[in-house]
């Protein structure tokens, strides 16, 4: 009977002391999932997020070394899409606007701190229309995988689709991919330069990818235009480099 009841008594102290959600042990590319999901949500404080994605950013440098991580140099990073016949670029290239934006806003952001890179898809069937195949997404940059979200539908909340992100601890950035048809990734996962990471998909307009690459300052993100470096990495992949 005594003994019955001291079992019952720490039992309950134990799951009080250590609800469900604090037991399961994240990875660092976990937790910064989680809380790209919140940010998205607009489910935490601004200084709050700012505050863990500048405390996550050293850690997830540690994760990609202590797992294999290879470091590219910007001036080695991939083109985006394989596999394709041909692409084209919303307004030439000049589809970049980062006026007023501000990555604490979720998915009502207005702005585009971005660029599009269409396929060739005019039955909108998502496959390319020459090669009647889907078209690669790849990852520029070297890095870990630090979220993902697969399960979009129409009329979702998300504007951007289905997408990736990816942290580059070469240089201290990481890249969003969206309107994915389909994620190759999750997060945690080491991907080098080139990787596959999904399929280009689209939410309502023209099929295309839609990257842009941000950098954190004290966890604030701040976006910068690379479609000088989209045009090196073009050229590069249509002369066979990679
Ligand atoms: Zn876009």
């Amino acid at each position: 009977m005594t003994k019955t009841i001291f079992f019952t008594i720490t039992f309950i102290f134990v799951s009080n002391a250590f609800p469900n959600s604090d037991t399961i042990e994240y990875s660092v590319p976990q937790l910064w999932d989680i809380l790209d999901k919140k940010i998205l949500l607009l489910q935490i404080d601004k200084e709050e997020g700012a505050k863990l994605l500048d405390e996550y950013e050293q850690g997830l440098v540690k994760y990609f070394m202590e797992n294999g991580g290879r470091y590219v140099q910007r001036r080695d990073w991939a083109f985006p899409l394989a596999n394709f016949t041909s692409v084209t670029h919303r307004e030439e290239g000049n589809d970049y606007r980062e006026t007023n934006y501000d990555y604490f806003q979720g998915s009502d952001s207005k702005v585009h701190p971005a660029h599009d890179i269409f396929i060739l898809d005019s039955d909108k069937d998502l496959l390319d229309d020459e090669t009647g195949k889907p078209v690669d997404v790849v990852t520029m940059c070297s890095g870990v995988v630090v979220a993902t979200f697969t399960t979009w539908a129409p009329g979702s909340y998300l504007r951007g689709g289905n997408y990736v992100k990816i942290f580059d601890p070469t240089n201290y950035k990481f890249f969003y991919y969206s309107h994915l048809s389909q994620v190759n990734v999750e997060p945690g996962d080491i991907v080098d330069a080139g990787d596959k990471i999904g399929e280009v998909g689209r939410t309502g307009s023209k099929t295309h990818l839609h990257i842009s690459l941000l950098k954190s300052v004290n966890g604030y993100p701040v976006p910068e235009p690379i479609i000088d470096d989209i045009w090196k990495s073009k050229e590069n992949y249509l002369n066979g480099k990679k």
